[in-house]
This record gives structure tokens, sequence and C-alpha cells, in this order.
């Protein structure tokens, strides 16, 4: 973040900065909003003397006394004991840790004000380690903030610095009085009285409503801030609509068709729909930011090929971007097997491919030879040159970066000499239109908030002829069962995941191994083939597997997480995952939508282990019968966002992004409702106030939500 010229101190280049002044970098408080928004973490009453005959043992009072008497006492240890009177009673000041001088300051006679936790005691009232001033001056009138700090960063410092900003911040309205009366529910109070209060309460206020966050200070700062958000994504929008693409129709008797008509099935009704919304974004000319949510299972492969073939039937190139390389190669053999026959040139990328080969695809890359090119990250490195690329897919969206979205919309820019060779309309730098997908759907608030900025498109139908997969919940002391029901489905010639969450032995933890998971299946099933599968194999060993696995070579598949993205084995029924409470739902609904993919009845087992003596904790128990109960994707999303909160659920996007500090998508729908009402009015009817209102709260951040 560079420094605005509203910085707390400008500096110039030469002046060093000083440790606070680096801390407050290191927190992010650079301008003076940033610290004006440097919210408490909670406050300290120091407004009011509390008479020491009043104080109750264990409250945390403030005493106004005079010293009666100060020695330092050696048993049982060094330390320094100072007496007090306040007319009502005395009290001992205890402090282990002490400098000469503070012992100088509490001389006998000397009147001082001690705040801290009031003991009872053999020997009548102490006060362990209280903070002590002289009795100088009024009382504050309000409550004292306590912010959180850093090493380095004393809170003396950082108090006087959130005060000065305060005074010094530009806190004028961004909310046009003739728009925020009409739309009820938004606080009446304005941002300066909200933040002046919050930093400096008067002391009559209720904690709880402050802790609760619904008092109208702390609603006001939470609309805001989901203002900011709406309009930050909003703008974010409108700039995408001013960008240009190409314009990618399917014809009658096109590629598309001829797609269609090649594949071993008909398309679900939801495929069919979400192909035509695809379709349509395709035929305009500013780019596709589409996000395609679909469960595991549910086909989006397939309805990515066919946009697929619109772009190329169109005369232009199209990637696919994979998080893994199983999964990419998965993605590769599928549509090669699809599109090859059709005539289409498709291309591979992995980070461990040969040289040779590696050449060869940027080659076919950089001609056009390659319409299709399906690969890892290796696709955005800056080698990788397209002729003329005009769809970009990223299959499982989340797992991707911030960054790397970003790079990847950056550096796949047409060139606009290109297009204009190949004889496309060119009119100014064009952008490839962009189809995300992702099997984690999103929950409503979410999908309101941090992806306002995306269409949607849904598959909410699998192909037909699945079967639902049984979850059974198993304590791994009935490890010899589970072994049982894994030769019996052996017996009927269907295949077996077995699902392990580390690699290594590592004891402080107790996880079960991989490879001591695969050395006792192999020899708990004589005949079998039990293959094993880790991250840290070389991609082509994992590669080797996973073909013998595909080709039903290997009954059983021990394996890290490695599987858990879009590995797609019809005839495997049976996925075990061991130590099942170490994993968070998505996850888990993630690796058991590996089963139940072809005709016969399938079973996950959740095999979760007991601490010793101990019993799982309630979040874990709260997961696996979730998992069990449900099998609804957009229900599992629902309870894994209640059960981590927004921040581990957005994964990857939320690194770099501002994620909503004061406002909390589970309490606040309505202040998000009325923010999404508000933000395009405002846009439109008060652009300066709404791009003052962005800068206020997102200051550089804003790119980040573009993403
Ligand atoms: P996901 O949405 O999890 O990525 P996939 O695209 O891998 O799902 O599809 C899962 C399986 O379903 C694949 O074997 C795919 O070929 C198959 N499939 C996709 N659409 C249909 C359909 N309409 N009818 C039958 N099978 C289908
Ligand atoms: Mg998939």
């Amino acid at each position: 973040m560079s420094a605005s010229p509203s910085s707390p101190t400008p500096l110039s280049p030469a002046t060093p900065l000083t440790a606070p002044q680096k801390a407050l970098r290191k927190l992010g408080l650079v301008r003076d909003i940033d610290l004006a928004l440097h919210l408490p973490l909670r406050y300290e009453d120091e407004t009011r003397i509390v008479r020491l005959r009043d104080a109750r043992e264990g409250d945390e009072v403030q005493i106004e006394a005079v010293v009666t008497a100060n020695e330092v006492n050696f048993r049982p240890r060094r330390q320094l004991l100072v007496t007090v009177d306040d007319g009502s009673d005395t009290c001992t000041l205890r402090f282990f840790n002490f400098y000469p001088s503070q012992q100088k300051a509490l001389a006998v006679g000397t009147r001082v004000r001690a705040r801290g936790e009031v003991r009872g005691g053999f020997s009548g009232r102490t006060m362990m380690h209280p903070v002590v001033r002289a009795a100088a001056g009024a009382l504050p009138d309000a409550l004292t903030p306590v912010y959180p700090t850093v090493a380095g960063l004393p809170q003396a410092y950082l108090r006087r610095a959130v005060a000065t900003a305060l005074e010094r911040a530009d806190l004028s309205e961004t909310l046009p009085a003739a728009i925020s009366d009409r739309n009820a529910g938004v606080p009446a109070w304005d941002l300066r009285r909200s933040l002046t209060f919050l930093h400096h309460p008067t002391p009559e206020v209720s904690i709880a409503e402050l802790e609760a966050r619904s008092h109208p200070a702390w609603q006001r700062l939470k609309a805001e801030e989901l203002l900011a958000q709406q309009l930050s994504q909003l703008l974010a929008k409108r700039e995408r609509d001013r960008l240009r693409a190409p314009s990618l129709c399917a014809h009658p008797g096109g590629l598309h068709e001829r797609l269609l008509a090649a594949l071993p099935f008909g398309l679900t009704g939801a495929q069919r729909r979400v192909g035509e919304e695809i379709a349509r974004d395709l035929a305009r000319t500013v780019p596709m930011h589409r996000l395609l949510q679909g469960d595991v299972g549910s086909g989006k492969t397939v309805v990515a090929a066919l946009a697929a073939a619109i772009a190329i039937d169109a005369g232009w190139q199209c990637a696919l971007m994979a998080p893994t390389e199983i999964l990419a190669e998965q993605h590769f053999r599928k549509l090669i097997g699809w599109l090859e026959p059709l005539g289409i040139g498709v291309a591979r990328l992995s980070g461990s491919q040969k040289k040779k080969e590696r050449r060869e695809m940027l080659e076919r890359i950089e001609s056009g030879a390659a319409a299709l090119v399906v690969g890892t990250h290796a696709v955005i490195q800056e080698q990788v040159k397209f002729r003329r690329l005009a769809l970009a897919i990223i299959d499982e969206q989340h797992r991707f970066g911030v960054a790397q979205r970003l790079a990847l919309r950056g550096k796949m820019g047409v060139d606009p000499q290109v297009a204009a060779d190949d004889g496309a309309p060119a009119a100014g730098p064009m952008e490839p239109h962009l189809l995300m997908m992702s099997a984690t759907p999103i929950p409503r608030t979410l999908a309101m908030s941090y992806y306002a900025d995306l269409d949607v498109s849904t598959l909410d139908e699998l192909p037909p002829g699945r079967t639902p997969v049984v979850t059974k919940v198993v304590s791994d002391r009935r490890r010899d069962e589970v072994i049982e029901r894994i030769r019996a489905q052996l017996a009927q010639e269907r295949q077996v995941y077995w699902v392990c969450p580390l690699i290594e032995e590592s004891e402080a933890l107790d996880l079960s191994n991989a490879t001591a998971t695969h050395a006792e299946l192999s020899a708990a099933l004589p005949g079998v083939l039990v293959g094993l599968l880790h991250s840290r194999m070389a991609p082509a060993e994992k590669k080797a597997v996973m073909d013998l696995f595909k080709e039903g070579l290997v009954g059983v598949l021990v394996s890290t997480t490695v599987i858990e993205v879009g590995v797609d084995v019809p005839n495997a029924s049976l996925m075990v995952i061991e130590h099942a409470e170490r994993f968070g739902l998505s996850q888990l609904h993630q690796l058991r939508g590996r089963v139940g993919r072809g005709a016969a009845a399938s079973a996950c087992v959740l095999m979760y282990s007991q601490p010793e003596g101990g019993r799982l904790s309630e979040a874990s128990r709260e997961r696996l019968r979730a998992m069990a109960e449900t099998h609804d994707g957009f229900e599992i999303a629902r309870r894994d966002l209640e059960i981590r909160g927004p921040g581990e659920f957005l994964g990857a996007r939320q690194s770099g992004a501002a994620l909503l500090r004061f406002a909390d998508l589970a309490t606040d729908a309505d202040l998000l409702e009325w923010a999404r009402a508000l933000a395009p009015r405002l846009l439109d009817q008060h652009p300066d106030m709404a791009k003052r209102h962005v800068e206020r709260w997102l200051g550089g951040k804003s790119d980040y939500l573009k993403a």
C-alpha cells in the first residue's frame, strides 16, 4: 500500500520509520481514515473513582488514594508493596517487576489513581500490578479504548495516533440525505458521530449493545462498509462492461451441434439451460464473467466443452485451467476424446512436461494450431502466447488465488493487431470471455456480497441414473468391519477410495499414515492391487497410479486429499474417509462426490477417531452429522459457512481482498439488502460521492474485488 497524501506523518523517503510507525504500516494503518476505522477491542472505565469500601472482590475498578507506606520485600520473592488509603479503606498495591523510578513515584504522601482488579486476602485488599498514575486533572468523560495492536506499538502511542487521525480524517457525508432518508433501516447516526462514539463511548453506554454490534454507531459502520463493497463490485462490473470481447455465435450444423451429437449421453435440462445462458453471453461483444456452479458430478465439464466448441467454431482459441495435474490430465483426455475426432487440435500444458513436448505445445498455441489448451497454472505463464484467445475457463475456481485470476485476465488479452489480421472486429483492446466453474456453491448472502459482480449459472440437476450415496459415520474401532465392506465391493467388481488426511506419520497429531494404511490394506486384501497416491509423488507416478485405477486394475486407491477435486471414475462405489473429523464440510462433500457417479449403489464411510479418553469436539460432531443428513451441496455450503465463517469459506479470494471487518453476513442480511439496493442509485445519481465512499473504505484494495 502506498502512502496517500493524507498519511499521518508525511515522510520524506530519507526519513527512516520509527518502530511504532513501522508497526502501524504492518497493521495497514497508513491513512488517517485507516486509523479512524481501527476500532477498539474493548474499553476500560477510567471515568469513575470507586471507594475501596464499595469495591467487591474481583471487580476491576479505579481508586484514588494516598500512599501511606512503600517498601521492597524479598520474601517470598522481590516485590514492591505500596499501601494506599482512600479514607474508606486501605489496599496494598503489589508489583513484582518494577523500576526504581516507579518506586520513587509512589513515595509516601503521593495522591495516585490506581486501576486494577481488587482481590481480598489474608492481609486485606490487594491489587496486583495495577495501572497507576498521579491523581492530577479531571477524570476523562469517556471510556478509554484498548486497540488491537502488535509488538513495538505501545497502546498509548496508538491511542494518540488514532485520536489525531480521527480529528483530521475527512469524514464528510457520502450518503446524500435524500437517498438515505428513503431507505428505512439506515441508522440515523452519521459516520463522524459513530466513529467518535465508538472510539470514546460515554460511560452510560450498554456494553452488551456495543459487543453485539447492534448499537446505532455500529449499524452505521456496518452499513457503510457493505455499501462500499457493493459499490466497488458494481464499479468493477461497469468497468468490465466497457471492455470488448469477440462475439462468438453457434451456427446450425457447427461444431457445437456436432459435439452434442457425438456425446454418449443427452444433456440434462439444467445443462441445456446453463448452456444457453453461456451461449448468450458469448454472443455479446462484452466479455462474459460467469460462474458456473454445480454440485460434484452435475456435469460441468461437458458444459465447458460445448462453450469451447462455440469459440473454436468461430475461429478462436479457448483455454481451460485446472488446479491440479491429475485434474488437468483428466480434462485433457476427456476433451481430446470428444474433440479430436471432430478435427480440433487440443494441446496440454503442465509443469512436469518434458522440454521438447512443452516447446511443441507452445508453438502450436502460438500458431493457433491448437484450438483448445488444457493445463494447470502452466497456462498463465509468461512464455504462453495465444494467437487469438477468446474464452478462458477456470475449473474449481475457488482453488486459485486472487492473483492468479487477475493474471489470467490480464495476461490473456487479445492482441488487437492479431485479431485484425484474422479479420475479427477489433475496436480497441479486448478481453477474453471468462467462465469459472465451482463445485462449492456459494450461499446466498455471499453471492450477494463477494460475488455480486458475477453472473451465476447453476446446474441444479444431476445426470440421470445416479443412485444417492449412503453416508455412514463410524468409529475407527470398527475398522475391521469397514475392511469387510471393502471386500464385498471388490467381490462385485467395484472399486474403492480410501482417503487419509496426511502423508507422514505425525506422532503429535496421531494421524494415520497413507503409507501404513496402504501396507495394511494390501495385507488384508490378498490378490487385490492396492494403489497409493499422495502429494509428494512425482506427477508421472501419480498419473500412472491414476491410470491403473481408471482402467479398473487397481481395486483400492489409498490416497491423501489429492483426489479431492473432480476425479471421475464411475465404477468406484465406496469411499472411506479416515479421520473424517479433521476435514471441513465442503471438503468432505467434494470427496464424497467421487462416488455415486455410476448406476451402482454407493456408500461413503466417514470414519472418525475418538481422542484418547475424550469425546469429539462439538464442531466435529456437528460436521459429521451434517454430512450424514444431507446431500445437497447448497445446504452443506450454508452450514459450512455457519460453522467456519466467511473468511475460511472464501479461501483464496479473501487473501488480499478487504474482507468485511465490521459487518457479519450471518446477522446483517438486512443491511446487505439495503446496500445492494442503494449502490446503483448512488452511483448513478451521485457518482462523486460514490467514488469517495469506495476510496475511503477500500483505498487501494478495491482491485482485488475484481478478480
Ligand atoms: P463435475 O460437475 O463434478 O465436474 P463431471 O463433468 O466430471 O462433473 O461429470 C461427471 C460425470 O457425469 C462424467 O462422467 C460425465 O461424463 C457424466 N455426465 C455429464 N453429463 C451427463 C449427462 N447429461 N448424462 C449422463 N452422464 C453425464
Ligand atoms: Mg469437475
